[in-house]
Formats: C-alpha cells, sequence, structure tokens
C-alpha cells in the first residue's frame, strides 16, 4: 500500500494508564487536517462513550464477520476482547492528503507496520511504571481483575516500544503533544510517511 504520495498515516501506541487517549484528543484540537481512526471493537462501551464518535461497538458475532470480509487493516484481540481499524476510513484519509492518526495496541501496529513501512510510528511511554498504576487506579474504571490484566499487558507493551519510530515520554501533556506535533511535521516535510 502506497501511502506517501498524498497523506501521512500516524500510528500511536502506549500502555493503558499512559494518558493516550488525552493526548491524541489535544492532538486533533490543533490541526484540522488531523483525523482520528475509529475502530470497531467487541468490548462494552464505557460510561458516556457513544458509538461511532470514540469506537464503532460491535458483537462478536459482526466483528468476526468483518474480518471475513477483510474489511480491517488490522485487528487484535486485547484483554479479551477484539478491537480493528477499518481500512475504508484509511484510504479516503489517504485520498483526500490528511493526516490519520491511528489508537492502536502493539500487536495491530505490527501488522500496519509490515503492510505500511512508511508508516509514522510512536509509542508513548509513562514516566514510570508506579505513575502508570496510579493513573489506572485513578480512571476507577475497571475491575481489579481487569486491572492487573492492563497492568501486565502494559509491562509486555513495554518491551515492544523498540520497534517504533519515535518514543515520547508522556510526562506533561501539552509537551508530549508538542512533541508528537514536531515529529509529524518533520516527517511531512521530508516526505518520510
Ligand atoms: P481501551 O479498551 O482502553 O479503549 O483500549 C484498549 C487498547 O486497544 C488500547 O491500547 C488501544 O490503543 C487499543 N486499540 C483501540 N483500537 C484499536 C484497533 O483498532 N486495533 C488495535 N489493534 N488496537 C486498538
Amino acid at each position: 500500500m502506497n501511502i506517501n504520495e498524498k497523506g501521512n498515516l500516524v500510528v500511536i501506541s502506549a500502555p493503558s494508564g499512559t494518558g493516550k487517549g488525552t493526548v491524541i484528543t489535544q492532538l486533533l484540537e490543533k490541526d484540522p487536517e488531523f483525523v482520528f481512526s475509529i475502530s470497531a471493537t467487541t468490548r462494552e462501551p464505557r460510561p458516556g462513550e457513544i458509538d461511532g464518535v470514540a469506537y464503532k461497538f460491535l458483537s462478536r458475532e459482526r466483528f468476526v464477520e468483518m474480518i471475513n470480509e477483510g474489511k480491517f487493516l488490522e485487528y487484535a484481540e486485547y484483554v479479551g476482547n477484539f478491537y480493528g481499524t477499518p481500512v475504508e476510513p484509511i484510504l479516503e484519509c489517504i485520498e483526500t492528503g490528511k493526516t490519520i492518526i491511528l489508537d492502536i495496541e502493539v500487536l495491530g501496529a505490527k501488522q500496519v507496520m509490515e503492510k505500511i513501512p512508511d508508516a509514522l510510528t510512536i509509542f508513548i511511554i509513562p514516566p514510570s511504571m508506579e505513575e502508570l498504576e496510579k493513573r489506572l487506579r485513578g480512571r476507577g474504571t475497571d475491575s481489579e481483575d481487569k486491572l492487573l490484566a492492563r497492568l501486565k499487558r502494559a509491562g509486555d507493551e513495554l518491551e515492544e516500544k523498540s520497534r517504533y519510530k519515535y518514543i515520547v515520554v508522556n510526562d506533561v501533556v501539552s509537551r508530549a503533544v508538542d512533541e508528537i506535533l514536531s515529529i509529524i511535521d518533520t516527517n511531512k516535510s521530508k516526505g518520510l510517511n
């Protein structure tokens, strides 16, 4: 897949609780040419999550159908649920020259890296594991079991960071956002992503 001609594809991964959601929200506010890739998932919506905004919420059955229909650029299972990137909006953004931001975990990112080696890949890390646990507990949206599963997965995910082209520490959100903006800018001007 050649994404160089018109658009840019930016993959952002981070262990759960790194504050990646806040970073991405602020990033999207900075430039109207940034488009967020709305993933499909079989996870239950959290309070306040609207279908079709953060995620398209699907039954497991429908998700599997979409896999079989080849509708995903990538998909992966994460802590018991499926998550996948619908391919069509990606192609549309590339066609119109917009920058599309994918918020996906490491297994899905690996699939994107294989399919689109020129994708700009960024891994956000927390200042420390202690801080990560504090943030996850503070969020209070998961049962203890799920929280421990997310913490374990976070440790495993951190080991994958070297696969990414850039690593950004989320110490202060506004600083991390500025760093990502400048990474996107630099790569655009070099025509690398
Ligand atoms: P959460 O349940 O906290 O919203 O997301 C859990 C994990 O799934 C996060 O690491 C998030 O980046 C990842 N994720 C969200 N959408 C996708 C997707 O379309 N594909 C993959 N592979 N991971 C995703």
